[in-house]
């Protein structure tokens, strides 16, 4: 069956095996190893896969510039849904990347058919607040994308690139999908790659934090970073069998791989619109080579974005987390003690009496009380272990677990919402 993701219907996507199959993302198990202090979303396995994100642990592990982005659409209530991207964000600015946050207004004007005005507020009293609240750090860069130029220009470029039959075939759109929309897309697209552009360091590995259904925006953005490079570098054999690279270019000007031909250590040979090089054994400081002459020519060279997927949580009332079923997910703004009733409310995976908990035991696997926990409230892993346990062995019971986890809500909520009390204070700290 050919499964089909759309950014904008919320699915809730059950089988995350067809995504490797059929979309071509890895699994991210080998790459948890590879990471000193890995994130609890890495270790619990809650973000389950990447693409290249080999890039992003060896500019972690080798102190080499790196970017981490994702944005938000301001069209709701920020949830927990949110918190898990932004943490994720967090965490990599905290090891070292250059932190980007779009609020991507044009999104939801085109898509959502939002004004402007509720657009801005819902963005920063919503979102940027929070995100600050959570720990973004000042010298990480906030922004909207209707007042980003940067973000804007290379949209429009990057749009000469794009053409209907891709955007729909990744997309679905159909005759009736307006411009705004298909630009929308593209706009994201400018979100993922500007903070590899000149004014912010140039080309770098940059990582996506997602939920597996932003995966469309990734691959229509890998295609077109990639055709809006200059050059394309070509892995070849000859005859005999030796191995090459053959850089190749329609676009580039004769100067441009004259220049390369030259700066390229080792033995390189120059053709009509392609050069080959014979000597490269190390292809990191070839592809330095390349991107600089690619600037240095008013061309682009982008590094393909790297992303990473996560789970999504269910909705608390089992099945989907939707934003037109409050009961359905906790809003980071609203009232703590409200917010710890539905805690209370939430399916579990309890049995039907005490009796049968007792003798067959609980299925945290279905619980979205055990979700809480594992996703957002127990840090300490051994803590986690133990509430599974007494659940499968029937030693623990639902009423003292929701108990607790409407405890841990109501304490995290009030004290979040007093950080964003002083982070409404900081707000002129961000570059916004
Ligand atoms: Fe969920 Fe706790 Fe009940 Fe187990 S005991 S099913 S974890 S609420």
């Amino acid at each position: 069956m050919n499964m089909k993701i759309d950014p904008w219907s919320a699915l809730n996507i059950d089988d995350y095996s067809k995504l490797f199959d059929e979309f071509g993302i890895q699994p991210f198990d080998d790459m948890v190893r590879e990471i000193e202090n890995p994130h609890k979303f890495m270790s619990r396995k809650i973000i389950f896969g990447h693409r290249n994100y080999d890039r992003i642990t060896d500019a972690m592990n080798n102190n080499k510039p790196f970017s981490v982005m994702s944005g938000f659409m301001p069209s709701g209530k920020i949830h927990l849904g949110h918190k898990m991207v932004m943490e994720e964000i967090i965490w990599h600015q905290q090891q070292g990347a250059d932190a980007f946050v779009g609020i991507a207004d044009r999104e939801a004007h085109a898509v959502r058919g939002m004004s402007w005005e509720r657009c801005s507020d819902i963005g920063i009293n919503e979102y940027i607040i929070s995100l600050i609240a959570l720990g973004f750090e000042p010298n990480g860069h906030i922004y909207f994308q209707s007042k980003s130029e940067q973000v804007k220009d290379l949209a429009f470029e990057l749009s000469s690139k794009a053409n209907y039959s891709e955007l729909s075939a990744i997309y679905g759109f159909t005759g009736e999908t307006n411009v705004a929309h298909m630009l929308s897309a593209v706009t994201q697209s400018a979100d993922i790659l500007h903070p590899q552009l000149e004014e912010y360091g140039g080309p770098k590995p940059t990582v996506i934090p997602v939920g597996s259904d932003q995966d469309p925006h990734i691959r229509l953005t890998r295609g077109l970073g990639h055709k809006m490079n200059m050059f394309k570098i070509e892995g070849r054999e000859d005859k005999e069998g030796n191995k090459y690279f053959s850089i190749r270019s329609k676009a580039a000007p004769e100067e441009a791989l004259k220049e390369l031909s030259q700066r390229i250590p080792g033995k390189t040979k120059l053709f009509e619109g392609h050069v080959d090089v014979f000597s490269a054994d190390n292809f990191e400081s070839l592809m330095k080579v390349v991107q600089d002459v690619e600037l240095e020519f008013g061309g682009y060279a982008f590094v393909p974005p790297s992303s990473t997927y996560h789970r999504f949580m269910s909705g608390l009332q089992g099945g989907k987390m939707s934003s037109s079923v409050p009961e359905s997910y906790i809003s980071l703004t609203e009232e703590p003690k409200g917010a710890a009733k539905k805690v209370k409310r939430a399916k579990t995976g309890g049995r039907i009496t005490l009796e049968e908990q007792k003798k067959l035991g609980g299925e945290p696997e279905k619980c979205s009380v055990y979700e809480m926990f594992l996703f957002h409230l127990v840090d300490d892993d051994e803590e986690l272990a133990q509430i599974y346990t007494e659940c499968r062995d029937g030693t623990r019971m639902c009423g003292h677990c929701k108990a607790l986890a409407a405890e841990r809500t109501e304490k995290f909520l009030k004290e979040h919402q007093e950080l964003r009390e002083v982070a409404k204070d900081r707000l002129d700290e961000y570059r916004l």
